[in-house]
C-alpha cells in the first residue's frame, strides 16, 4: 500500500498514527462532518442511546479525541458520576479539553493520556466504556480488548464504534471510491494533509470485519458481544458484555 502499511512494524505504526493526529487535531472536527456529510453524529447518538448511562456511573470514553461523546456522556452521568476522556496523543487531548471548558462541559470530566493496550486503571472500575473510531488506530487490538475487558465491572458493557465492511458490493464499491478518491483530496483542500486522510482510509480498509471483530471481543474475555449495522455496514456498533 501507499504506506506500506501491512509491513511497518509496531512501533513504526504506533509514530504513523501519533503524526496524524498531531497533524489532523485542529481541523478534526470539521472533516468529520465534512468527510461523512454530518452522518457521524447520529452514529454518536445512536452509541450513546446504547450505552444507557445513568446519574452516578462511570464511563471511559477511550480514544476519545475531540470529546464528542464525552460532553454527552458529562450530561448523562451528571454531579455524582465521572467520565474519563483517555487518548494516546496529547494534541487531540488538548483540542478537545479546550473545546469542553468552552462549551461548559466541567465539573465531572477527566482527560488522561493513555494508550489503549495498557490502560492506567484499577480492575472492575467502569460501568460503561466507549471507543469510538479509535480501535483502528490500536497497533494491538487484542492487547486493547483484553485491557478494556479487565477495567470494565461486572455488569457493565464496551460499546466499540467503528468503520466496518459494507454489506452489499455496490455499496464496497462506492465506498472504496469515496474513500481513496475522495477523501484523500478533501484531506489535502481542508486541512492541508493528504497523507494523513489516506492512512485513515487506509486503516478502515485493514480493519476486521464485523464477525472477526465480535470473536475478538469473545476471545478477550467479554462474556457476550454482538453488533448493530449502520450506514449499510459501513460503520458498525459492537457491544461487549462482562458478566
Ligand atoms: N473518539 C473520537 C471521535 O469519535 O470523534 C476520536 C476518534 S479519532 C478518529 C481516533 C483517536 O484515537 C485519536 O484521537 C487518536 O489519538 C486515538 N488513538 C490512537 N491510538 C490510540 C491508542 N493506542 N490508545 C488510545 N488512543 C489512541
Amino acid at each position: 500500500t501507499h504506506f506500506g502499511y501491512q509491513e511497518v512494524a509496531s512501533d513504526k505504526k504506533a509514530e504513523m498514527v501519533a503524526d496524524v493526529f498531531h497533524s489532523v487535531a485542529s481541523k478534526y472536527d470539521l472533516m468529520n462532518d465534512v468527510m461523512s456529510f454530518g452522518v457521524h453524529r447520529y452514529w454518536k447518538r445512536f452509541t450513546i442511546e446504547c450505552a444507557a448511562a445513568r446519574p452516578g456511573m462511570k464511563v471511559l470514553d477511550l480514544a476519545g479525541g475531540t470529546g464528542d461523546l464525552t460532553a454527552k456522556f458529562s450530561h448523562l452521568v451528571g454531579e455524582t458520576g465521572e467520565v474519563v476522556l483517555a487518548d494516546i496523543n496529547d494534541s487531540m487531548l488538548k483540542v478537545g479539553r479546550a473545546k469542553l471548558q468552552d462549551n461548559g462541559v466541567v465539573g465531572n470530566v477527566n482527560y488522561v493520556q493513555a494508550n489503549a493496550e495498557a490502560l492506567p486503571f484499577p480492575d472492575n472500575h467502569f460501568d460503561i466504556i466507549t471507543i469510538a473510531f479509535g480501535l483502528r488506530n490500536v497497533t494491538d487490538k487484542a492487547k486493547a480488548l483484553h485491557s478494556m475487558q479487565r477495567v470494565l465491572k461486572p455488569g457493565g458493557k464496551l460499546l466499540v464504534l467503528e468503520f466496518s465492511k459494507p454489506q452489499n458490493e455496490l455499496m464496497q464499491k462506492a465506498y472504496d471510491f469515496y474513500s481513496f478518491k475522495i477523501i484523500p483530496n478533501m484531506g489535502a483542500m481542508i486541512a492541508g494533509d493528504k497523507e494523513s486522510y489516506l492512512y485513515l482510509s487506509e486503516s478502515i480498509r485493514m480493519h476486521p470485519d464485523q464477525e472477526t471483530l465480535k470473536n475478538m471481543m469473545l476471545e478477550a474475555g467479554f462474556d457476550q458481544a454482538d453488533y448493530v449495522n449502520m450506514t449499510n455496514g459501513v460503520v458498525a456498533l459492537h457491544r461487549g458484555y462482562k458478566f
